[in-house]
């Protein structure tokens, strides 16, 4: 008898890296744990495509990419948000994406498709098709409990989420200053705003969303979203997936020598993802501020931005060297102490290795992942997105970070940074972030583990998809 062919899933990356990575981490699990065959559809507006190629490649055979032709963006304003490019992006590679989707759909056994958190756009296209859409919610289940919530949101408050008087209330959640949600809610006549009420409102024709959290990490909002609702899909949580393997793309030895040398925990590693960038002013700060806390520090650092705290989410390098930027005489008087490196560092091989003991993070969901993974207590410093939202969960809620605090003049003074720096290397709020971190570290492993809660969850998706009828 004829064999049936694998199974084959569609992934639709949107822009950025912190979508790309995880989607990444979850093709590989489907490969090898579940034997399925992947190929990624990637919509681009023409920004460089390097650090996604680098990310794609070396992977198993079973995983596949296809760049979409690139679309032009030309015609938006300059200061267009970040999320109105990503959601134009792929609206206007819909036809293509189309086109490489029916090939797939006629060729292969193809069960589902998979989009990020921004990608609900694409469903029509696989429903054309038959194919069931899921999402991999790469955020929290905070988050996820937002974009539910928003329909009724938006329908009951005119006023600005920030000047509500009383902090949000998401079921099963921490309260939430409307200030705090994530950027896209802030202003909402911006078309961010309405670009992720649509997202949101498409959300319920999901046919199952997978998060990229765990259980025990987030109980009450899972909980509440799990209980909640009928006509809502439902919820996976099969996270954390983090980067594992070698980092892409450059020559990482400096740092990982360097830390090589410098005693167990004592490190602060320094770095606001790929996309974060400070003003002129606000870099001085930080580096007063590592310089005067006395530690030990690994700063990836950028060129400054005055406008966008995310002007490098397109680019990934910082467009000009660095290293002029920092106050005079900063590199000669840290030597030793700290290492500078500019745009890009292997994160990943940092946070594991033991000479790290905090990381001023700008709280990516994949950067606070990866720290929980490894143990390592965090300095909440949030830039963009959702990253206020993640820092709320992990400084109130999950106490395992030190949140800085933003003075008159907009700024994180270097006092302060010195003190968290301290605070989280060898004072006592560290030990005590340190224990909690141990504890939720646990818990990443308990739900990875063979019978962890992750691991069903991710199983049972893929007999699901497994079991749906050839074609
Ligand atoms: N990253 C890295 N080196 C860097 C900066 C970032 O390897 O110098 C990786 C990091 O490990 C994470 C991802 O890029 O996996 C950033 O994702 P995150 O969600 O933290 O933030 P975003 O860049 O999306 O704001």
């Amino acid at each position: 008898t004829q064999q049936e062919p694998p199974p084959h899933v569609a992934i639709v990356a949107t822009p950025g890296m912190g979508h790309l990575i995880p989607l990444v981490e979850l093709a590989k699990r489907l490969v090898v744990h579940h034997n399925f065959l992947v190929t990624f559809l990637i919509p681009t507006d023409g920004s460089p495509i390097k650090p996604q190629q680098a990310v794609l490649q070396d992977l198993t055979n079973a995983i596949s990419s296809i760049f979409l032709p690139p679309v032009s963006i030309e015609d938006l304003p300059e200061d267009v948000k970040v999320l109105t490019r990503i959601e134009l992006t792929l609206t206007r590679s819909l036809p293509a994406l189309r086109d490489s989707f029916k090939v797939l759909a006629e060729s292969t056994r193809l069960v589902a498709l998979v989009v990020d958190l921004f990608g609900s756009s694409a469903f029509d296209v696989a429903k054309e098709f038959g194919v069931p859409s899921y999402v991999f919610f790469t955020s929290t289940a905070m988050l996820l409990s937002l974009m539910f919530y928003l329909p009724e949101l938006d329908g009951t408050y005119s006023c600005e989420y920030g000047d509500l008087p009383e902090p949000v209330k998401l079921p099963g959640c921490v309260p939430i200053h409307g200030s705090d949600l994530s950027e896209a809610f802030q202003d909402r006549k911006n078309e961010a705003y309405k670009g992720i009420l649509h997202i949101a409102k498409r959300f319920p024709l999901a046919v199952g969303i997978m998060v990229n959290s765990f259980l025990d990490l987030e109980p009450g909002s899972f909980k509440a979203m799990m209980e909640g609702k009928e006509g809502r899909p439902p919820l996976y949580p099969i996270g954390p997936l983090v980067q594992s393997g070698p980092d892409h793309g450059v020559d990482d030895s400096e740092c990982l020598r360097w830390l090589d040398k410098q005693p167990h925990s004592s490190v602060l590693f320094v770095s606001f993802g790929s996309g974060g960038t400070l003003s002129h002013e606000q870099l001085h700060e930080l580096a007063l501020g590592l310089e005067k806390s006395g530690q030990r520090f690994l700063w990836v650092v950028r060129s400054p931005h005055e406008k966008a705290a995310n002007a490098a989410y397109f680019s990934e390098q910082s467009i000009k060297d660095p290293f002029p930027f920092l106050p005079e005489g900063f590199l000669e008087r840290t030597k030793g102490v700290g290492l500078v490196v500019p745009s890009w560092a292997p994160q990943v091989q940092i946070l594991k290795h033991a000479s790290t003991g905090g990381f001023l993070s700008h709280c990516g969901w994949n950067s606070t992942l990866e720290s929980i993974v490894h143990g390592v207590p965090l300095i909440a410093w949030p830039l963009y997105a959702e990253q206020r939202m993640n820092s709320v969960l992990l400084a109130d809620d999950l106490k395992v970070a030190l949140r800085v605090k933003v003075n008159d003049k907009g700024l994180v003074g270097h006092k302060d940074i010195a003190n968290y720096a301290r605070g989280v290397i060898k004072g006592e709020e560290g030990k005590l972030l340190k224990s909690k971190m141990k504890e939720v570290k646990n818990a990443a492993e308990r739900a990875l583990s063979q019978e962890g809660l992750s691991t069903k969850s991710l199983a049972e998706v893929a007999q699901i998809w497994k079991s749906s009828k050839e074609k």
